[in-house]
């Protein structure tokens, strides 16, 4: 209804979309639009599933990346042959190192490829990948293609040279390292390797992070050539002046710019410590460590027992905070960071909403609900210290539950003598 009520209003909106009841009507679609695809006028490469109740949709929630109301049904994709001829690699922003086949042009899906990704040493080992090899080629999901097979047939008369994974990094010559459980191959120079410099400042100024209007990749990338920014401290140093009369920077935008910049002091301490991209720590357990720690010196200061006491944080995670900050040059540069006024520190607002109500309670969510979604049940157990527990045990302190609960779960917590709550006895006991 809200797609049509769109399409009303003048937005483009596919009439190829369909309402369906049951799986088998899903998979009629899916058989379907695999054959009738090709006469499309765009390329696709999938179906997406919605779930259509809005009530259902925010029950199932979100996940930190995607929501769980829907999904992707993707094609096999369709593939081609063609001949490896180099294989370069490429650093990103985190310092991981990628494989690329340069290959000779081919026609797939519409478009011409000329490289693909090899995705990690492991991959290019498991293919026994030889230089001029004959090599499938697929369009998956990325944008990028990917390598899925060799022709061994085509090897009849000449063996190119085995492909073998650089040892020293590409960008900056340091030695690669291959962290324990990884796939990919690391550049361990975080502090002076430059794509992961300028990746370190984009992360920074995302979104979903500092969030600073007006700056961009290009813009980063165009500051550090320039030498004006060697690291995200630097931004704090800029001046309207410095960057005005640059490639498309006028002097409104300039000033705007700084403006950005300067707001961005108030953003709140768990989204300074997810700007500051610490190997593993995403919003998530940014927010965990904004709960637990007052300023950046605790956290710095924080030894590993202290780290993996905190929920979320295991043994990996924790050896990557304290690798961050046994890094004298990420020391400095949270100390610029601290000197430039940002808050890396609580505040009492930071706090606003936690209680420790529900301490040492482990708490069961069961059933549909109508006040709040299930993730924002779990996240007040959190804020008032309760734990959110998956399966009803004797160490259940109580249930909260909605709608519908399950027979097989109303039973076990009637044998076990455990008390069930409903949403309105809930939400006064922490209210
Ligand atoms: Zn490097």
């Amino acid at each position: 209804e809200n797609l049509q009520e769109a399409a009303k209003w003048g937005f483009k909106i596919s009439d190829l979309t369909r309402k369906c009841q049951t799986l088998e009507e899903v998979f009629e679609f899916i058989n379907y639009w695999d054959v009738e695809r090709k006469n499309l006028p765009v390329a696709t490469d999938g179906i997406v599933l919605k779930v259509n109740s809005l009530r259902q949709q925010k029950n199932l929630g979100f996940t930190a990346k995607s929501p769980r109301w829907a999904i992707a049904y993707k094609f096999q994709a369709e593939r081609a042959l063609t001949r490896l001829n180099k294989v370069t690699y490429q650093v990103g922003r985190t310092g991981a190192v990628t494989p690329v086949a340069n290959l000779d042009p081919v026609q797939l899906s519409g478009t011409v490829v000329k490289r693909a990704s090899l995705h990690n040493a492991d991959i290019i080992e498991g293919l026994d990948l030889h230089m001029g090899d004959m090599v499938y080629v697929e369009k998956g999901g990325e944008i990028i293609p990917k390598i899925t097979g060799v022709d061994k047939d085509a090897r009849s008369f000449m063996l190119g040279e085995k492909v073998r994974f650089i040892v020293n990094c590409p960008e900056c010559g340091s030695k690669l390292v291959r962290y324990e459980g990884e796939a990919a191959h690391y550049c361990p120079n975080e502090t002076a390797c430059p794509p992961q410099i300028k990746g370190k400042i984009e992360h920074f100024i995302s979104r979903k992070a500092m969030n600073i209007d007006g700056l961009g990749p290009e813009t980063v990338d165009m500051f550090y050539r320039l030498g004006l920014i060697k690291n995200t401290a630097d931004l704090y140093k800029l001046t309207a002046d410095d960057i005005k009369g640059l490639d498309r920077m006028g002097e409104k935008s300039a000033e705007n710019l700084i403006t950005g910049i300067a707001q961005s002091k108030t953003v709140p301490f768990e989204r300074v410590i997810f700007a500051l991209g610490i190997r593993f720590v995403g919003e998530t357990v940014a927010k965990k460590i904004a709960k637990s720690f007052e300023n950046i010196d605790d956290l710095q200061q924080a030894d590993l027992e202290k780290l993996v006491s905190i929920d979320e944080i295991g043994e990996k995670i924790a050896q990557s905070i304290l690798a961050y900050f046994a890094n004298e040059s990420n020391r400095e540069l949270v100390a610029k960071l601290k000197e430039a006024g940002l808050q890396l520190y609580r505040t009492e607002e930071d706090l606003s909403g936690y209680t420790d109500k529900l301490a040492g309670q482990s708490i069961v969510i069961s059933g549909v609900f109508v006040h709040h979604s299930r993730d924002e049940y779990k996240e007040l157990i959190e804020k008032n210290g309760g734990k959110n527990v998956g399966s009803i045990s004797a160490k259940t302190s109580f249930i909260l539950a909605g709608d519908n609960m399950g027979p097989a779960k109303l039973e076990k917590a009637k044998k076990l003598g455990i008390t069930i709550l409903s949403e309105d006895e809930f939400l006064k006991l922490i209210s």
